[in-house]
């Protein structure tokens, strides 16, 4: 679904991603971690092409991505994205914002849009939640809306980007349950977590990226067991 070869990424002079190779295949379940800063963050968002990358190559679904491109919806539509701060529109009713985006983008007449909206409502279970304003949902709820509306998009790839760290720590399970049960129903998912509990459960791999760099990866037995690399320790044993 995703492949990144050689990727660089300069901000300026800084280079925030170094040669980045990454294979996401359908149905997978990738985790990346890393310390701050480490460029995780710019690399799943050259996936959907909120940043450009300068140097390699990234395809997704098939469609190269290059700095003459017309045309970004045709990749994003494919390419669902969950972020820290839910970025939900706030004068939208939750329903609407489930609604906007099918409606907008791919031309679904109201009805279907409102119907795939509550389908996918009632799957992250807040069905009931539908006419409010997302100031009036916990944060939780929020996320959880969040991922409903990028899932009324069917995309064929979700990329979260901490989607939990924003969160009270008594809503974090709410959200990693909804983000566990997506990827029990087999969705290819890309998910920059410090939840190692999380990445354990679910992941098919585990990414550790240091400088801009993929430094380690592996399954999560022999990543969390056995880290191969030091800076990989270090980060390992500062999160317990
Ligand atoms: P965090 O865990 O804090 O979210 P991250 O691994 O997601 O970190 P990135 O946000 O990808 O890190 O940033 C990688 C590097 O690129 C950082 O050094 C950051 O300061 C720099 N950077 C990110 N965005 C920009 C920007 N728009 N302009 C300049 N530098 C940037
Ligand atoms: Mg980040």
């Amino acid at each position: 679904v995703i492949e990144a070869t050689n990727v660089s990424k300069w901000y300026g002079a800084f280079r925030a991603l170094a040669d980045v190779n990454l294979t996401v295949r359908k149905g997978e379940r990738i985790v990346i971690c890393g310390p701050s800063g480490s460029g995780k963050s710019t690399l799943i968002r050259c996936f959907n092409r909120l940043e450009a990358h300068q140097q390699g190559e990234i395809v997704v679904n098939g469609i190269r991505l290059h700095n003459k491109m017309r045309d970004v919806t045709e990749v994003r539509k494919n390419v669902g994205m969950v972020f820290q701060h839910f970025n939900l529109f706030p004068h939208m009713t939750v329903l609407m914002n489930c609604m906007a985006g099918p409606m907008w983008t791919k031309g679904v007449s109201e009805p279907d849009a409102r119907k795939t909206a509550l389908k996918f409502l009632e799957r992250v279970r807040i069905p009931e939640q539908a006419n409010k304003f997302p100031i009036q949902l916990s944060g939780g709820q929020q996320q959880r809306v969040a991922i409903a509306r990028s899932l009324c998009m069917e995309p064929e790839v979700m990329l979260f980007d901490e989607p939990t760290s924003a969160l009270d720590p008594e809503m974090v399970s709410e959200v990693l349950e909804t983000m566990t049960s997506l990827a029990r129903d087999g969705m290819t998912m890309v998910c920059v977590t410090h939840e190692m509990g999380f990445a354990r459960a679910v992941a098919d791999r585990v990414i550790f990226m240091d400088r801009g760099q993929i430094v380690e990866e592996g399954n999560p037995h022999d990543f969390f067991t056995r880290p191969q690399h030091d800076r990989t320790k270090l980060f390992l044993s500062q999160l317990l």
